[in-house]
């Protein structure tokens, strides 16, 4: 099985990927993971996109869907969880082709509708394990023990570079013209599913499972 999770920056893509990789053994597939790991390898890519990405644009759409095309092998027979792809109409014309190439398809896409005024709050209070990459929320998430990595035990945490007030709102907007578009492309095919993302992260999971029973 292959899904897409789309919805803005904050609404909780990345949460509910990493809740499906670890219940059906599904591969996440994150391109802006992707794309954090080349800037911090300096590799080419990563040189390119860096500047783009603070300026909370979105980069190439030659450049993500060849760094989704490199790791779709790796996801094997137990399908993928595509989380921020993809977010313009040539990405998912891509995503269909390369998926095709392969003999398989895409099964689901789930929307995340969520409020933009807690958008930010979320995104502001968003930070991550430097070791283990596990995500958190001041708020919303804290690890169980305070300032200790719940998964790894680790004491550092990290916060992203973009994940501040103006980019923020920049990204938002990228969303809302290049990205919600590509929703009509897959409501076409009867292939869209919308889930209240404002839910608490269990119930927003609960139904995501629902779907992909059904
Ligand atoms: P995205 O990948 O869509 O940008 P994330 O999954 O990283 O979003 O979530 C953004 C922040 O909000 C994280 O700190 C996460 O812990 C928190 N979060 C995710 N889902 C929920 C939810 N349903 N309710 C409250 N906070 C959430
Ligand atoms: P979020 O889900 O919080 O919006 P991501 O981690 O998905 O953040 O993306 C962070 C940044 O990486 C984006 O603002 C953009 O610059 C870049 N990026 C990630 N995925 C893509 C993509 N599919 N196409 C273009 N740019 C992307
Ligand atoms: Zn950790």
């Amino acid at each position: 099985m292959n899904i897409v999770l789309l919805g803005p920056p904050g609404a909780g893509k990345g949460t509910q990927a990493a809740r499906l990789q670890a219940s059906r053994g599904m591969i996440q597939m994150s391109t802006g993971d992707m794309l954090r790991e080349a800037v911090a390898n300096g590799s080419p890519v990563g040189v390119k996109a860096k500047a783009v990405m603070e300026a909370g644009k979105l980069v190439s759409d030659a450049i993500v869907s060849a760094l989704i095309g490199e790791r779709l092998d790796t996801a094997g027979r137990h399908g993928a969880i595509f989380d921020g792809f993809p977010r313009t109409r040539q990405q998912a014309e891509a995503l269909d082709s390369l998926l095709a190439e392969r003999g398989r398809n895409l099964d689901h896409v789930i929307e995340l509708v969520v409020d933009e005024d807690a958008l930010v709050e979320r995104i502001a209070g968003r930070f991550s394990c430097a070791k283990c990459g596990a995500s958190y929320h001041d708020r919303f998430k804290p690890p169980l023990a305070d300032g200790v990595c719940d998964h790894c035990g680790s004491t550092e945490c990290i916060r992203r570079p973009d994940d501040n007030e103006q980019t923020v709102r920049r990204r938002m907007a990228e969303y809302r013209a290049k990205t919600e578009p590509i929703l009509p492309y897959y409501d076409e095919r009867g292939l869209v599913h919308r889930v209240d993302g404002m839910q608490s992260v269990d119930d927003v999971a609960a139904q995501i499972e629902a779907i992909l029973d059904s």
